[in-house]
This record gives C-alpha cells, structure tokens and sequence, in this order.
C-alpha cells in the first residue's frame, strides 16, 4: 500500500477536540436516553392503550440509544485513528479526506466518493 500524506498535527488536533465533545455529548444522551428507557418501561399499568403506548415509547428509547451508540462507535474511531495518525484518511482508498467532508462529519471513515459507492452498496 502506498504512503499517504497524513493531515497536518495541528489540523487533526482541532478535530481530535471535536470529537472529544462530541463524545462526551453522546455518553450524556446514552446515559439519559438508558434511564428515560427505564423510566418508561417502569409504568405499571392496566389500560391496554396506555400499555401500547408505553411499549412503543420504549422501543423509540431503544433505537434511539441504538443510533447514539453507533455514531459514538465511530467516534472512538476516529479519535484512534487521530492517536496513530491515520485520522482523514479514506478506510477504502486511502487517499486524504476533503476538508468540507471533515467539517461537515469529523468522524466520516470514507471519502465522499467512497461514501457514494457504499450508499450504493458497491464498496
Ligand atoms: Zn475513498
């Protein structure tokens, strides 16, 4: 594999701080998302609407910590990757990632051709 250029220190370290908060942002929500779960999964009640309710109330809970937890599995990602200075470089092709992809996803794995090609299921 060819050697790639890799983003310049003090670039990555002002991602490194985004991701940070974000990360920090997203153990918050996890952590309130886990206990409004159990709040809502706790309601005793006898009225079959209120049930439903309750249940779909508790699965909008469970797949919105799903979606949380998966993007902050991206964003220990990409903090790894700033550790070993890998970070806005492409998993697939390798080549850096473009600035306005970065801004817009600091934890983006793909560069935006890539991420096309995944969108369509051809990587
Ligand atoms: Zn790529």
């Amino acid at each position: 594999m060819e050697v790639v250029e890799s983003r310049v220190a003090s670039e990555v370290a002002g991602y490194k701080r985004l991701l940070q908060v974000k990360q920090e942002e997203l153990v918050r929500a996890i952590a309130r998302t886990d206990v409004d779960g159990r709040a809502t999964s706790d309601i005793d009640t006898q009225d079959p609407v209120d049930k439903a309710n309750g249940s779909f109330a508790k699965e909008y809970f469970f797949q919105q910590s799903d979606a949380e937890r998966a993007i902050l599995g991206l964003v220990q990602a990409a903090l790894a990757r700033a550790e070993n200075g890998e970070f806005g470089i492409c998993v697939a092709c390798g080549k850096p990632l473009e600035p306005k992809r970065l801004e817009a996803v600091p934890w983006a794995r793909h560069c935006i051709r890539c991420q096309k090609l995944q969108d369509k299921g051809l990587l």
